[in-house]
């Protein structure tokens, strides 16, 4: 098996043709459906009592085992290949340096994120372990095997770094630390650093505190939307979700007490209606916190509440890849950069030859996350395609070739100057 599969580009109209970026007006999800009664809460799987067999890759022709976490995790397609558990290729990727384990549970996140495959508004349609998740099925797989193999592979192992995702669940905040004690306990986490994927609705400072004190390095809060507005509008009020940018916030300032500078950061999904201003005045706050920025192209997932939505288009997502890497990593500061009418930018706030060198060194549009231990700017977590099909790459899991740049210098629209 090969992830390389021609996809269609799901952005074609006619208006998309001549539009560079995805404008609050047109990213509106659309409303949630409320599953029928026997559908809910896992319904189905805890009444059908299917004992898993070990690995179990999802499918849904068969009846999908009773599956729960901390003895079950689910794991990225990409891992589960690293792992040895899926066979399969990645396309121009030998493996992925971040094992991401995923809490499982029947029931579900109980969440309704708009652009979310594992949304709760999916029950009806599709078990919890079968739903897909940036573009990917992701096997659920005993976390005993787990760490037996990453354990048994010792120095050898081809992760850089473990990151627990936690979902919105009531189980999800002491299974956290379940799992992490049982890593902990067999794997030295000054080796393999674990990052955690926070799920700040059901967290207190104190939570925070116990992760930081069993060893986890570094603390993220998906912010995922940019403001407030399209925060509700994709994980709030407006679809029926129980999260609030308040709480969101309390927790991310919590982690940068409690963790410290550099050991803690925020998603954010670029194309959701904000303009290119915002989402950089955010990384710029988030940088004189002390904390890192860790970007997602928007790809329209199938069967979340946004899948009749364009993908975002190259040219906004780079100039925010590039401006947000510059802020990261150069110390340029957003108020050095000049922003059009309609908030786009038209000037990165470096001389043209600083530009073409941090342009000509490719790590900018390398997918963005946790370090590994190549560099502090060289992500773990390189999520293989999980913003984009592999035939129009958004974050590159690897280093961009000389080919790769040129695509990069026509979507940005920067020419490369002769020496
Ligand atoms: S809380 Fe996370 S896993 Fe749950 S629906 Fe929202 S984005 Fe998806």
């Amino acid at each position: 098996m090969s992830c390389h599969r021609p996809e269609p580009i799901p952005s074609s109209t006619e208006a998309q043709a001549v539009r560079d970026y995805n404008p609050f007006a047109l990213m509106q999800p659309r409303a949630p459906q409320l599953a029928p009664r026997e559908a809910r809460n896992g319904a189905r799987v805890i009444a059908n009592n299917v004992a898993p067999q070990g690995v179990y890759l999802p499918n849904y022709n068969v009846l999908t085992p009773y599956m729960r976490s901390p003895e079950y995790v689910q794991m990225s397609t990409a891992a589960a290949i690293t792992l040895g558990i899926m066979k399969g290729r990645m396309y121009r990727c030998e493996c992925t340096r971040c094992l991401n384990l995923l809490l499982t549970y029947p029931e579900g996140c109980r969440a309704n994120c708009a652009y979310c495959g594992l949304a709760r508004h999916r029950e009806a349609e599709r078990d919890y372990a079968d739903r897909n998740f940036i573009r990917v099925d992701w096997p659920a797989v005993p976390l005993e095997e787990t760490i037996d193999i990453v354990a048994r592979d010792g120095v050898a192992s081809p992760f850089h770094r473990m990151c627990i995702s936690m979902i919105t669940h009531p189980r999800s905040d002491e299974d956290t630390v379940t799992v992490l004690r049982q890593w902990t306990d067999r794997i030295d986490p000054a080796a393999i650093p674990v990052s955690i994927l926070s799920n700040p609705t059901t967290m207190t400072r104190e939570d925070v505190k116990r992760l930081r004190d069993l060893g986890a390095d570094i603390f993220t809060v998906a912010l995922d939307a940019a403001t407030p507005e399209i925060f509700d509008r994709t994980r709030g009020k407006g679809v029926a979700s129980p999260h609030s940018w308040k709480k969101y916030w309390e927790i991310l300032l919590d982690a940068r007490d409690i963790f410290g500078t550099q050991k803690f950061g925020a998603h954010i999904i670029i194309g959701m209606g904000e303009t290119e201003y915002e989402t950089l005045a955010l990384v710029q706050q988030i940088v004189d916190l002390g904390g890192h920025s860790h970007m997602f192209c928007f790809f329209p997932e199938k069967g979340s509440l946004m899948d009749h939505l364009p993908a975002t288009p190259r040219d906004q997502w780079r100039r925010v890849q590039l401006a947000r890497y510059l802020i990261d990593y150069r110390g340029v500061r957003v108020e050095q950069m000049r922003f059009d009418g309609e908030a786009r930018v038209v000037d990165f706030g470096i001389t043209p030859s600083e530009l073409d060198e941090v342009i000509d060194a490719g790590v900018a549009f390398r997918t963005s996350g946790c370090p590994g231990k190549f560099a502090e700017d060289v992500s773990a977590c390189d999520r293989p395609y999980g913003d984009s099909p592999p035939s129009n790459i958004a974050s590159y899991p690897f280093q961009p070739a000389k080919t790769d740049l040129r695509k990069i210098r026509r979507q940005l629209r920067i020419v490369e100057r002769k020496p």
